[in-house]
């Protein structure tokens, strides 16, 4: 059988990583892209991402075998719409979406029902750039990827997705959509909002030239983040807001405490609060390696 033609709606860091993965490694066969913003398109063949474009995501479907969905959260159950006529009855359609219930109901909604070759995904793995010119074969390898079937999702089309991601180096685990909701709340969504809201804070104070001019590297490392692209995070944030607010409100109790721990010097509850903390860090980063 010949490979598989693939189609790109969102041809950015994520689906321009995936395009160039999978060519690399010779999953697939010709790459289609489509985007809104033609120049991006141009570019993604000048750089050998894609083999040709289509402006329109009902046009770019046509023929292909595996469609992946790599546009903001907020952007997926319109475009599901527009390519659901047009889809090869045999074509396997996955997401990259940060966010999986949000986009279940979006395909649910679009098409009355979640059709059974439609896979949500998420890969954990990225940078703070956007924008084809970031993307690069090798941001899977070695990372998480996470498929969040649904009962009505086909088994064999489940099996075809998880061997796109196992192909282009990344470990494959399935989680309930929900579950995934929750996790990434925690470890990445909620890390994102305290670093722009830090920057953003900052940014505002009058003194705030200064204030960058001195700031070392943990700022750096800490803040790294807050470069990520706006319209990406917004959607995020509204889309998976069940579970971020909640944390959000608990981390600010959180930084309540240590406050008034402060105004009362009670430097023992200080430093078993960073101390549980640096243990806690040391056995994840442990595990890592
Ligand atoms: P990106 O580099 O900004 O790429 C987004 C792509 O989607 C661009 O090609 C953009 O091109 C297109 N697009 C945006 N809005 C659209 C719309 N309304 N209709 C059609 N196309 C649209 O972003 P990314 O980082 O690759 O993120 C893409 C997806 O991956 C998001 O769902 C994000 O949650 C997820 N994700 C991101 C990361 C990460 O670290 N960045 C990691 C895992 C998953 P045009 O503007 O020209 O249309």
């Amino acid at each position: 059988m010949d490979r598989p033609r693939l189609c790109v709606i969102g041809v950015g860091l994520i689906g321009g990583s995936l395009a160039r993965s999978a060519r690399a490694r010779g999953l697939v066969g010709e790459i289609v892209g489509c985007s809104r913003d033609e120049g991006q398109l141009r570019q993604a063949l000048a750089l050998g991402v894609i083999d040709r474009y289509q402006t329109q995501p009902e046009a770019a479907v046509a023929g292909a075998d595996l469609v992946v969905l790599a546009v903001p959260v907020g952007a997926m159950g319109e475009i599901y719409q527009r390519i659901h006529p047009h889809l090869e009855p045999t074509a396997v359609v996955t997401d990259v979406g940060s966010v999986k219930g949000a986009v279940i109901d979006q395909v649910r909604e679009a098409v009355g029902a979640v059709p059974a070759r439609f896979v949500p995904g998420h890969p954990i793995a990225g940078t703070e750039k956007s924008g084809v010119a970031a993307s690069f074969d090798g941001l899977f390898d070695g990372r998480c990827t996470i498929l969040t079937p649904v009962p009505e999702s086909d088994p064999a089309a489940t099996a075809q997705v998880r061997a796109l991601w196992t192909g282009v180096g990344a470990q494959v685990v399935e989680m309930d959509p929900r579950r995934h909701d929750e996790v990434l709340a925690a470890t990445s969504h909620l890390p994102h909002l305290l670093a722009y809201g830090l920057v953003d804070m900052l940014a505002r104070m009058e003194e705030h030239r200064e204030i960058f001019r001195y700031a070392a590297g943990g700022f750096r490392d800490f803040t790294r983040i807050a470069s990520s692209d706006p319209v990406m995070w917004r959607d995020i944030c509204l889309h998976n807001r069940a579970a971020i607010v909640p944390l959000l409100r608990r981390f600010a109790a959180e930084l309540e405490g240590l406050a008034r721990d402060m105004e009362q010097g009670r430097g023992q509850a200080l430093h078993e609060t960073f101390a549980r903390a640096k243990a806690a860090r040391d056995r994840y980063t442990q595990n890592q390696e």
